[in-house]
């Protein structure tokens, strides 16, 4: 089923100025800024006019925290991403498994184009807000309750609410990520097949079924401005692995950030301060 438009606080914002939400009076221009870290197998120089981009956020833009309300966003970050939208003419989406509500949270003044909770939910560049079919009540009344069961199994683990996606973190308690899988695969089957589950960097979610991060590229990629440009995708995580995917049978570049195993990206950055180098790197003109 396709997405359903509707309207609220993330369809409000429908100006093209949306993209940049700063009245700070800053001048963002394309001239390309040097990075302080050299990168490791860097994926080429691309000119960021040409191309579309597709964001994951934490882990790839940001650190990890203990807790995913804890992690922190600076000032330089803000400023590159306002840079890259106006240098790609605001082909530049985040895709995250946070809500775009957490997003705008996150990055406020800032309101991008978003796609959230794993492409369940999305902001187009227009600022509108469409939604895939919800999962039922009962599918998530059941899955809900007993993944805060599971989670009080252990004090270490952490268990996430964000409404239509449900996520146990086990960053401090990482052997527990097999008992852990193996017991939301049960519960997936409880909610007759309604939710479907999603690996993480120490974290694994139940999300509804029949989105990921590669439905919401293709989506963006079918609207302007993102349409007709080479799709680049960044990511850290299992729940990446679609998205690299889509933009590899579109033509497009897939990069890793920081991911060890087996990844179907075609470029690695070797953290999350060497993705932000080569992105800062990007510039309007030839490349
Ligand atoms: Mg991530």
């Amino acid at each position: 089923m396709g997405p359903t438009q509707q309207t609220g606080r993330h369809g409000a914002a429908a100006s093209e100025t949306v993209f940049f939400g700063s009245e700070s009076g800053r001048r963002p221009s394309c001239e390309p800024l040097m990075g302080n870290e050299s990168v490791a197998r860097p994926p080429p120089t691309l000119r960021a006019d040409q191309h579309a981009f597709f964001l994951d956020v934490d882990g790839t833009l940001i650190e990890y925290a203990q807790q995913p309300n804890a992690v922190t966003v600076d000032a330089a970050l803000l400023e590159l991403l306002e840079r890259l939208a106006l240098c790609s003419g605001g082909a530049l989406a985040l895709v995250s498994g946070r809500s775009i509500a957490s997003l705008d949270a996150l990055l406020a003044p800032l309101e991008l184009p978003a796609s959230g909770l794993h492409g369940f939910e999305r902001r187009s560049s227009s600022g509108v807000y469409t939604q895939h079919a919800r999962p039922s009540r009962r599918a998530l009344t059941v899955a809900r309750q007993l993944m805060a069961q599971l989670a009080k199994m252990d004090a270490r683990l952490a268990f996430e609410d964000k409404g239509y996606a449900l996520a146990l973190h086990f960053r401090q308690v990482p052997y527990l990520e097999a008992a852990i899988l193996e017991a939301l695969k049960r519960v997936t089957d409880l909610t007759d097949g309604e939710l479907q589950l999603q690996s993480g960097t120490m974290s694994i979610e139940l999300t509804p079924r029949g989105v990921s991060k590669a439905t919401a590229i293709a989506e963006f990629m079918r609207e302007p401005p993102f349409r007709g440009r080479r799709p680049l995708c960044l990511g850290d995580a299992a729940n990446d692995e679609a998205g690299f995917e889509w933009v590899n049978a579109a033509g497009g570049l897939s990069v890793a950030v920081n991911i060890t195993g087996t990844t179907a990206a075609r470029a690695h950055l070797r953290s999350v301060s060497a993705a932000r180098a080569w992105l800062h790197g990007l510039s309007a003109g030839p490349g």
